[in-house]
């Protein structure tokens, strides 16, 4: 079968350019060799949250001058408009995570280590965690779950710099041990879905929150049953409930996925996951076909636009070798934004900037790959998310703005550019 679209990778890019292509009735197959970050960070979608040292409060305001400033950066090919309009879109897309936010302000979030983060959008189970307008906190610790301290959340957090007051501090509950039960945060967020366990939470907590006390709890809210536990709590305590993002792995980033993969299902597409995808043939400037090396043989897919959503060093779609070259692991893609000769690839610290984290796959307007002379390589491949060259997402929060945006933005130059597609009526 000859599809429309196939689009290499899973994540935030990949899921978005599908679901957007199918929506308007192209035959798309998605095809991964695993799940994207989704799994591991949180599902808030950070447009811009830093440019330099500097907290940004409006992405829309800040994007103009971030990107003369930055004129290779991935945001350089999507208007503020374009950026706007995928927030939107992602809002109503998976209604289930009940989004809040525009890119005219961004929130500000209480991280696991009491970080406050500024994002665009993010799940109504985290906005009454938002910082902004100060007020009094208290963290809920449960023990037993790896990598959440509420005591360290709630001192952090209070000294932090913040535009309000606010008064924090943490409750310490010890769950009842369950030996089948998993301990990590997917374990925890299975719990939360019971409602038994919800019961003895609510039990725990009475007579111990205080007036006007916002209750954040480690996003373990629920898999399954995310929006239901939350209200649930929220009615039950008779407080404003919220979730604090974690270490990975993520909840909420899963429920992201699923969210977004039901919705692909149901607008007709397919979805291949465990497929490792290496270059196929090409036919006058043109990939004519993809391979999926699969454990059996391997299987070739032809299509007439391919998407490349494959993420970067973290998820395969790049590759540092010993020798310090960079490559693009399906199509062997031209690499820009390396370091410049003797700047260090890596600096000392962690969070630190990296010049190495700017490499990736430079592109024209419509986001399709280009050679150092800015010459596009394949007529009908493009490439989206964390593959493209020119951003620091953890250092700019930029990380899922990228991806949504640009997978946005592949589909609508697909769409653009392709013949419309006649939908035939069964009756006709
Ligand atoms: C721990 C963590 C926390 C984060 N926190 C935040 C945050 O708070 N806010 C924010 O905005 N951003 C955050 N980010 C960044 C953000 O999640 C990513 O930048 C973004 O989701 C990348 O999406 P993507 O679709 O471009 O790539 P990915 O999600 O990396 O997906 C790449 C896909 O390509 C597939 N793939 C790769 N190579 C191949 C191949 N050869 N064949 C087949 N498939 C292939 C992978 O299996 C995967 O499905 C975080 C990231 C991590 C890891």
């Amino acid at each position: 079968m000859t599809y429309d679209v196939i689009v290499v990778g899973a994540g935030l890019a990949g899921l978005t350019a599908a679901l957007r292509l199918s929506e308007q009735d192209r035959r798309v197959l998605v095809i991964a060799k695993g799940n994207g970050a989704t799994h591991l960070a949180p599902p808030v979608i950070d447009v811009l949250g830093y440019a330099g040292d500097k907290r940004i409060e409006s992405p829309q305001k800040a994007l103009s001058g971030f990107v003369v400033s930055h004129p290779g950066h991935p945001y350089a090919n999507v208007s503020a408009d374009v950026i706007a309009e995928s927030l939107d879109w992602l809002s109503r897309r998976v209604p289930e995570l009940g989004y809040q936010g525009r890119l005219d302000e961004n929130w500000l979030l209480p991280t696991a280590v009491g970080v406050p983060k500024p994002s665009a959008l993010v799940p109504e189970s985290m906005v009454a965690g938002d910082l902004r307008r100060g007020g009094r906190f208290v963290f809920i610790g449960l023990r037993g779950l790896k990598d959440f301290h509420a005591s360290y959340l709630a001192d952090n957090l209070a000294r932090a710099q913040l535009p309000a007051r606010v008064s924090t501090r943490f409750i310490e509950l010890e769950p009842p041990h369950d030996r089948n039960a998993d301990p990590g945060s997917v374990g925890f967020a299975r719990r939360f879905d019971e409602p038994r366990f919800r019961d003895w939470i609510v039990q725990a907590l009475a007579g111990q929150l205080e007036p006007n006390e916002k209750v954040g709890f480690p996003a373990v809210l629920g898999i399954e049953k995310a929006g239901e536990v939350w209200r649930d709590l929220e009615r039950r305590l008779e407080h404003p409930a919220f979730e604090v993002p974690l270490l990975p792995p993520s909840a909420p980033g899963i429920r992201l996925y699923d969210a977004l993969a039901r919705a692909l299902r149901q607008a007709g597409a397919r979805i291949l996951i465990g497929d490792r995808v290496a270059a196929g043939g090409s036919e006058g400037g043109r990939v004519a076909e993809i391979n999926a090396l699969t454990a059996a043989r391997p299987v070739a897919y032809r299509a007439n636009s391919f998407v490349l959503a494959t993420g970067g060093f973290a998820s395969g779609g790049l590759e540092l070798d010993s020798r310090g070259s960079v490559r693009e692991t399906v199509f062997g893609l031209p690499v820009a934004g390396m370091p410049d000769a003797g700047e260090p690839m890596f600096s000392p610290r962690y969070f630190d900037t990296h010049a190495v984290s700017r490499a990736g796959v430079a592109v024209d307007a419509r986001l399709r790959p280009v050679d150092e002379k800015g010459k596009v390589v394949f007529e009908n491949l493009h490439a989206a998310g964390a593959i493209l060259s020119g951003a620091v997402p953890w250092r700019e929060h930029s990380g899922n703005g990228i991806s949504l945006a640009t997978g946005y933005a592949v589909a609508a130059a697909i769409l653009e550019h392709a013949a419309p597609r006649i939908r035939v009526d069964a009756r006709d």
